[in-house]
């Protein structure tokens, strides 16, 4: 039987990232959560030979990132699996943008996935594998207006994905990006919750009115849908599949 493989996940308290954590754990895989928070579920997941560990990490910080990587490999020795998932949004005109939260997007969505990438990427190449998937959005792909930080920050994460596919292939390390449209977790929720306040009108008409406009399919997308795709993008089944952007939209962009 071989060994259980090590999953670093950023931003995995909470979502999208919960989910991932969850799911690479029920993989067979040890679950290490990079976040500012002590996640919830942590002794919820058990098993005889794996291992779950919280880190805590400001990723807005390059000593934090530093001194997650050393910990993460004090502990077991490299990582096959690196998640960046951690991200929050803001919302506000270009003119009314305040920098420091344009500096603080950047940082935590586009700086720590770099940071983390570079390195992990010895012990990676050295193992002659590695997985590394990057969390955008269909905001990586596509703008919407009030959301300059977020939108160049994802941007930006497709750019750092290719050319890490194309500096990992050799050494059988791929490197991929998902872009989901709107996910149901508390990032999204307290976006509606804020809308329907300022718009005077229910949490449903927000969803269907505002959030599901662009969808084809007119439903939210659940964190589980992301995790599948996550547990498939690290499968020896997709060891072809690199320097991709998967897209979960229900349709969002075939327009
Ligand atoms: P969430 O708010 O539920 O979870 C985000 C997590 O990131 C939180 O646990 C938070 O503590 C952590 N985090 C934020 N800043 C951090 C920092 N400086 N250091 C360490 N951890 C930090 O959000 P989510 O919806 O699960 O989003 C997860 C990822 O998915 C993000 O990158 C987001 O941009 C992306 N995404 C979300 C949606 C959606 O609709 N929810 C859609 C597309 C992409």
């Amino acid at each position: 039987m071989s060994l259980p493989k090590t999953a670093l996940i950023t931003g995995a308290a909470s979502g999208i990232g919960a989910e991932i954590a969850k799911t690479l754990f029920h993989d067979g895989c040890h679950a290490v959560i990079a976040d500012l928070n002590e996640p919830e579920y942590l002794s919820d997941l058990s098993a005889p030979n794996q291992r779950c560990l919280y880190i805590p990490t400001d990723l807005s910080k390059q000593e934090s990132c530093q001194a997650l990587v050393d910990r993460v490999l004090q502990e077991f020795g490299s990582v096959d699996i690196l998640v960046n998932n951690a991200g929050f949004q803001h919302i506000s005109p270009l003119e009314e943008f305040p920098e420091i939260v344009w500096e603080k997007m950047l940082q935590v969505m586009l700086t720590a996935p770099f940071l983390l990438t570079r390195y992990l990427f010895p012990a990676m190449k050295q193992n002659n594998w590695g997985r590394i998937i990057n969390m955008g959005s269909i905001h990586a792909q596509v703008a919407s207006v009030n959301k300059a930080g977020y939108i160049a920050a994802k941007h930006g994460l497709v750019g750092l994905t290719k050319t890490t596919a194309l500096e990992g292939g050799p050494f059988q390390i791929t490197a991929n990006v998902i872009c989901p449209a709107y996910v149901r977790t508390p990032l999204v929720e307290q976006q509606i919750e804020s809308q329907a306040k300022t718009m005077g009108i229910s949490i449903e008409e927000v969803e269907s009115q505002v959030f599901l406009k662009a969808s084809a399919t007119g439903k939210m997308i659940e964190p589980d849908e992301v995790a599948s795709m996550v547990s498939y993008l690290c499968s020896e089944k997709a060891k072809s599949i690199t320097g991709a952007c998967w897209t979960i939209d229900g349709g969002w962009t075939a327009q």
